[in-house]
């Protein structure tokens, strides 16, 4: 079996260059809940730091809520001592900004800790946010807009804000999640996982099954979902107004 740690770094370094994600001297601040993904994610961040190219820095936030009390925060603490990544906890009362009458759900939940990340990087001085999203996260978002938005759109590698001098960067994008899975057994980092009492209900659960009945698993099926979306033939679409550089590519008989 190949080392865990290898592939997930490799993958790391391929979305870091092919996304363009740091450059000299970026402020980085990873968002850490104590689960697999973005305790991977600060461990692969805080090993590259002494080897990438550009010189920058780590350090993570965790956003501490209201109704999430199951993170294991003192492993989470010391395996970021340990890896050398400065760490803050802020508390949000997401439940309870809710308005009277409106019930607790992950749009509203991850809404109100993205808006607290970028208050919290702003006000401290950091250009980037890393989250800890993955190739499966980005093709389930891809389906769930689809069927509930009527949109081809997904969660970008790499985003701008216009309203934020911050940008949000997912350096996990070409990692799918079962070799994030591997990576975490194989350090321990499963131990440090959290579960959300609003997860089992959430909607992306129910797009992982289909999307995993759809592709069987398969990771070149997944693969290939993902590469789709940088690879598009609008000339065979339906759009009103295909791209101007758009083409039919018919073979002569
Ligand atoms: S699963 Fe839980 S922590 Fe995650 S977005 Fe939904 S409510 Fe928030």
């Amino acid at each position: 079996m190949k080392n865990p740690e290898r592939i997930i770094s490799k993958l790391v370094e391929s979305a870091l260059r092919r996304y363009s994600m740091i450059a000299e001297g970026d402020r980085i601040l990873v968002a850490v809940s104590g689960g697999k993904d973005s305790t991977t994610l600060a461990y692969d961040l805080a090993m590259k730091r002494s080897w990438w190219p550009d010189r920058f820095e780590v350090r993570a936030v965790h956003i501490a809520s209201d109704f999430c009390s199951c993170c294991k925060k003192t492993r989470l603490t010391s395996l970021l001592e340990e890896w050398g990544i400065p760490y803050e906890s802020v508390f949000v009362p997401i439940i309870g900004r809710l308005k009277p009458g409106r019930s607790m759900n992950c749009y509203w939940c991850s809404t109100q800790r993205r808006t607290e990340l970028l208050r919290y990087a702003e006000a401290n001085g950091f250009n980037k946010i890393a989250l800890g999203h993955h190739l499966d996260d980005i093709i389930e978002t891809f389906f769930m807009n689809m069927m509930d938005k009527a949109e081809l759109s997904t969660m970008l590698p790499v985003l701008k804000y216009d309203l934020y001098p911050v940008s949000i960067i997912r350096p996990l994008a070409l990692c799918e999640e079962r070799q994030i899975e591997e990576f975490a057994d194989y350090k321990g980092f499963r131990s440090a996982a959290c579960t959300c009492p609003y997860g089992a209900s959430s909607k992306r659960r129910s797009v992982r099954s289909r999307l995993a009945a759809m592709t069987g698993g398969s990771s070149s099926a997944k693969r290939n979902i993902y590469e789709s979306m940088s690879n598009i033939s609008s000339g065979y679409l339906p759009v009103e107004n295909p791209l101007p550089d758009s083409r039919v590519r018919t073979n002569r008989q």
